[in-house]
């Protein structure tokens, strides 16, 4: 009896503690169940790892998703890209750092996938998610793939082109339709990732035209409009020929499919991406991609906005979305998960395709801890991908300005540049009103904004800090920091706008003079000298100013025009053949700059002449003197006697020498560059 008694009291000892358990069990799952809720985003959980979304072996596909506000999410699997309804649906379960988690212990190879959270009482829109890096046509659906497969032949042993400092870099900015997309490119991947494999293409004279093109003119890096998956073209309609600059991103890690020979396969834009970089690091070019993670498309529906709303965006006291981007919205780089996605993103860029530069757009935007923290983490990938970015913003942001990446800030940005916007308005006039011509078509008093942006915004004592037109103060530390360049995709191309902003009696033959000596200057200053595409070739885009959905005809590159314009190609490629052939071109850093660069007081208004004397950096020249004529008159200019050779001369380069010199009086023509040496 006694043991009897003790095996009921034993057994109810034991349904106690079951019970207490499972009450225990249910207040635990309520707790997990219950939505979360954060008095501020800096509350929201943080996930560290980096498995998020998808990890997919053919074994399982393990997903992992960030929404800590969530109540449920859903996962959907789905046999087509775009169309059909989901085949399976699973109940994700709440994880660690505001995830949730799922593994699928099937070869998932060939399915799509979109998430779904529930938050408050309502689901939102499902998603592909954030970290997506393969998709179906128009980025709806998230693709499984198997990456290695992606690979084209010889990929493993790609390297990139050497590159020691990053002044030794020219940029070639470009568009993935005005490359290829003219009738006479002779290109046959028109539009595609795919023409920049394509060698031997010719225009309708036989000359060079594409990727040989580069090669013979000499850029050291193309720098590719997004090239991201945008929303702005709908990838199912490519027949419809729609043009767009891309600055409309939907999915921050995926190809544009528009560009890609099949945009409903998942694997063909991946591939294509990089057969591209392939083909351009064998003919010894960089490539730079243009990254656009200040904005969405859309804000409130878009991809990130449908898993943890609100938290990737700023918004303004009264709750309404800022927008310092113009576009909408602007992210919030400064918040945990923000600047974790963009640091992960651009590595992922930098080793799953081998770019190797990224160009901010509104860099101002974002804020400067996560650009060195960009910069960082590429470093451990190779420190010699470049980082660089427009140090301004379209509007304002609520994050204050001295924590932004804008240009007044650079200094504090490590290893970053911005683009001088101070010489390229001093040199063509400004980009707000057209009719304001500049340096280059003859204006007067511009000369100490011409010699800032000859010494990169970085500290030089003969330069007077109060007269440039925009800064009052160098900005940089090194001439590493800066972009010099006189046009873009943005505002008007250089032909156009020099064109528009003539001075009375301008003549065609003094617009290709103005042209050329805007050019000179950017490629003989201190810094990185940056290009658009189909400048060397005269293009024009027929006077429109924002070229950001006009069609194909007016921003296709005309390659008939290196035909028509052989001087100005000549020219351009002389300008580059001189500044890749003289390191004294290329001085990277302010100090040498400051011991080797002189400015010339050649007493002559709207002339600004400079020597970089004592083999500067190494090079065999012993003295250039370098000498921009901005009248457009002849002017006489008294030179040291010394034996010189003119190398450059009435819009005319050749790196042979086009005469010698004793010193004493010299005649330069108008609106040119004159270049001369010493040995
Ligand atoms: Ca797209």
């Amino acid at each position: 009896m006694l043991s009897s008694l003790r095996g009921m009291w034993l057994n109810y000892v034991h349904m106690k503690k079951l019970q207490i358990l499972m009450l225990l069990t249910t207040a635990l799952l309520f707790a997990c169940q219950k939505p979360a809720s954060y008095s501020s985003f800096d509350e929201y959980p943080v996930y560290e790892g980096d498995d998020l979304e998808l990890t997919f072996t053919p074994e399982k596909s393990k997903f992992r998703v960030w929404a800590p506000t969530a109540s449920e999410v859903k996962l959907l699997l789905y046999n087509d890209g775009y169309e059909g309804a989901a085949y399976e649906m699973h109940d994700m379960k709440r994880s660690e750092g505001g995830t949730w988690k799922l593994v699928i212990k099937e070869n998932l190879e060939g399915k799509f996938y979109t998430f779904q959270a529930k938050v408050g009482e309502k689901w939102l829109a499902e998603t592909p998610g954030m970290w997506v890096k393969a998709t179906g046509v128009n980025g709806k659906r998230a693709a499984i793939i198997d990456f290695a497969k992606t690979n084209p032949e010889g990929w493993e042993n790609d390297v990139r082109p050497p590159l020691k400092n990053f002044t030794d870099m020219v940029i070639y900015e470009v568009h993935m339709r005005d490359f290829s997309v003219s009738p006479n490119s002779g290109m046959k991947n028109k539009g595609k990732f795919l023409a920049f494999t394509e060698h031997g293409t010719k225009n309708t004279a036989g000359e060079a035209t594409g990727i040989d093109h580069l090669v013979d003119l000499g850029v050291t890096h193309v720098h590719l409009l997004p090239s991201y998956d945008y929303a702005s073209i709908d990838e199912t309609k490519l027949n419809e020929n729609k043009y767009n600059w891309g600055y409309d991103p939907q999915n921050y890690n995926v190809p544009e499919g528009g560009y890609s020979t099949n945009p409903y396969d998942p694997a063909t834009r991946v591939r294509e991406f990089k057969q591209m970089v392939q083909s351009l690091h064998k003919s010894g070019i960089r490539v730079i991609m243009d990254v656009v993670y200040n904005h969405t498309f859309v804000g409130g529906e878009s991809h990130l906005n449908q898993l943890v709303p609100d938290y990737f965006y700023r918004f303004r006291q009264d709750s309404t979305w800022s927008n310092a981007s113009g576009c909408g919205n602007e992210t919030a780089s400064e918040r945990a998960m923000m600047r974790k996605f963009i640091i992960e993103s651009v590595v992922y860029w930098a080793t799953e395709y081998k770019v190797d530069g990224f160009r901010f757009d509104l860099m101002g935007i974002h804020d400067i801890e996560t650009m060195n923290a960009i910069r960082a983490a590429l470093d451990k990938v190779d420190p010699t991908i470049y980082v660089y970015g427009e140090g301004w913003t379209a509007d304002s942001s609520p994050l204050p300005e001295e924590k932004r990446a804008v240009k007044k800030n650079a200094k504090l940005l490590n290893n970053i540049g911005v683009f001088s916007d101070d010489l390229r308005d001093a040199l063509k006039g400004s980009w707000m009103n057209k009719e304001i011509p500049g340096f280059a078509s003859g204006v007067d008093s511009l000369e100490e904004s011409v010699k800032f942006g000859i010494t990169a915004a970085a500290f030089h004592p003969q330069v007077d800090y109060t007269k440039p037109i925009y800064s009052k103060e160098p900005y940089t530390n090194n001439p590493t920091q800066i972009i010099n360049y006189v046009s873009c995709h943005d505002d008007m191309c250089l032909v156009d706008k020099l064109n528009l902003s003539k001075p009375a009696g301008t003549t065609p033959e003094e617009l290709v003079r103005f042209n050329k000596l805007a050019q000179s200057v950017v490629f003989t200053s201190m810094g990185v000298p940056f290009m658009y595409a189909g400048e060397e070739v005269y293009r024009n885009k027929k006077g429109v100013n924002n070229t950001y959905q006009s069609p194909d005809s007016i921003n296709q590159i005309d390659w008939d025009n290196k035909t028509t314009y052989r001087h100005v190609y000549d020219y351009y490629k002389g300008l580059i053949a001189m500044r890749k052939a003289h390191p004294a071109f290329r001085i990277p850093t302010q100090e040498m700059m400051e011991k080797y660069l002189k400015f010339n007081d050649l007493k002559t208004p709207n002339v600004v002449a400079f020597t970089l004397g004592e083999n500067a950096n190494g090079d065999e020249w012993k003295n250039i003197l370098v000498i921009h004529n901005g009248n457009r008159k002849a002017v006489q200019v008294e030179i040291p006697t010394d034996k010189w050779t003119i190398v450059a001369h009435d819009a005319v380069i050749n790196l042979n020498g086009i005469k010698a010199h004793d010193g004493g009086l010299l005649q330069l023509a108008p609106s040119s560059m004159t270049v001369l040496y010493t040995k």
